[in-house]
């Protein structure tokens, strides 16, 4: 197996180094391959299958909804819309929700936010605070964002009106900004995903949304990977005792099924009016069914409990399994997000690890990334540190090419 195995096929595009296995089935963390293996989900589609598969309220759920209503339109009301929103507010602290398809989308959303809360107060260049490392999609303008020339290569021109930070270091995003009128909004992941894993401090969070309130800024926090539960509160920055004014979502608010929200507070919501922006799909009664249904089975069977406790096993586990390894970094993240990074890039891991039954991703060249659906047992946890300890170990022992 190579990370970079041929196109599978000649007629899907050829974006993707994909395994050579194609999954047929699942159930809870276990899934299995069309020829009959079985591997433990290490990765949830990554962070997607919230509920793991073949939930059996979910299921259920989704098929009473497919036989009513698959898709309207948001030019009629849609209940679930409300119920949905009416929850994410409860849980964000926030007031208001718009729904769409994706992560990208959210996030889209969020930088016209910014751009239309900047033009009605008469800044016409507005500029967005975005850091390196940062991961926000694929579009052209979340790519702009995205802090990573790789997957930025080959796009130019990129949008203009960001300005990039390093993480954590409140004095370069004050030096960065001094004096400079056109800035609208700081945007960021509480934890970075792509990026390898890398936490905002709790400090960080806390002066950034001061110095927000005192430059009447956006504090806009992509949560599309670390939030829905997967750090063991609602929201990744609850950790820090802090709200945004803007909160993209999506990844696990459905456990499968597509959906983006972008979740706004008293200063962001009501920027948009009708005919500012819209969607096709976005908001329709299946991906709404999906989001109520995940949050209140989360709810009812206290997964944010199990993300923090199964999270923080996991944790201690793999920290016992690598103490004084040489050759391991560092071992970060929260809950059910976790990364252990390399001292050397690590792809080849991904393969193995498949090979040995169980499913995971590397990040950023060199971080093993960790985000399971967040009905982990213990029990679970314990066997993906079974699986991947003596990998790693024997993998840092190979002589460096
Ligand atoms: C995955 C991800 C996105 C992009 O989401 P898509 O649904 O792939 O468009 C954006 N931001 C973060 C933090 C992500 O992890």
């Amino acid at each position: 197996m190579s990370a970079t195995a041929a196109p599978s096929s000649p007629h899907v595009m050829n974006t993707y180094g994909r395994l050579p296995i194609a999954l047929s089935h699942g159930q809870g963390c276990r899934v299995w391959d069309t020829e009959g293996r079985a591997y433990l989900d290490g990765l949830g589609g990554i962070a997607v299958n919230t509920l793991g598969h073949n939930h059996p309220e979910l299921v259920p759920a989704l098929q009473d909804q497919i036989s009513k209503l698959i898709h309207s339109s948001n030019y009629y009301h849609v209940p679930g819309q409300e119920q949905l929103a009416a929850k994410l507010t409860e849980l964000s602290g926030l007031t208001n929700a718009f729904f769409c398809c994706t992560g990208l989308e959210a996030n889209e959303a969020a930088l016209k936010l910014a751009r239309k809360f900047g033009h009605d107060k008469g800044i016409e260049r507005p500029e967005i605070v975005v850091y390196e490392a940062a991961f926000h999609g694929r579009s052209i303008a979340t790519l702009s964002a995205t802090g990573n020339p790789k997957v930025q290569q080959g796009f130019g021109p990129l949008v203009e009106g960001f300005i990039r930070v390093p993480l954590n270091d409140f004095d370069a995003l004050k030096k960065a900004t001094e004096g400079n009128p056109n800035v609208v909004a700081v945007f960021f992941e509480t934890i970075q995903g792509e990026g390898g894993i890398n936490p905002m401090r709790w400090e960080y969070l806390r002066q950034v949304r001061q110095l927000c309130d005192e430059r009447d800024w956006l504090m806009m926090i992509d949560e599309v990977q670390c939030g829905m539960g997967r750090t063991g509160k609602w929201f990744a920055h609850q950790w820090a005792g802090i709200k945004p004014d803007v909160m993209p979502l999506a990844k696990g608010l459905g456990s499968g099924v597509p959906i983006g929200a972008v979740v706004a507070g008293p200063r962001a919501a009501h920027i948009f009016g009708p005919g500012n922006h819209g969607t096709t799909f976005g908001g329709n009664p299946l991906a709404m069914r999906a989001g109520i249904e995940t949050i209140r089975i989360m709810e009812e069977q206290k997964l944010l409990e199990n993300a923090a406790t199964v999270g923080s096993h996991l944790k201690a586990a793999l920290e016992r399994e690598f103490a004084g390894l040489p050759g391991v970094k560092e071992i970060r993240g929260q809950g059910l997000m976790l990364g252990i990074e390399l001292d050397r890039p690590c792809g080849v891991i991904l393969n193995r690890a498949c090979d040995a039954g169980l499913l995971l991703s590397v990040t950023a060249d060199s971080v093993i990334r960790l985000v399971p659906p967040l009905i982990l047992s213990m029990a679970e946890a314990d066997e993906i540190v079974a699986i991947l300890a003596p990998l790693v170990k024997a993998f840092l022992a190979e002589p460096q090419p």
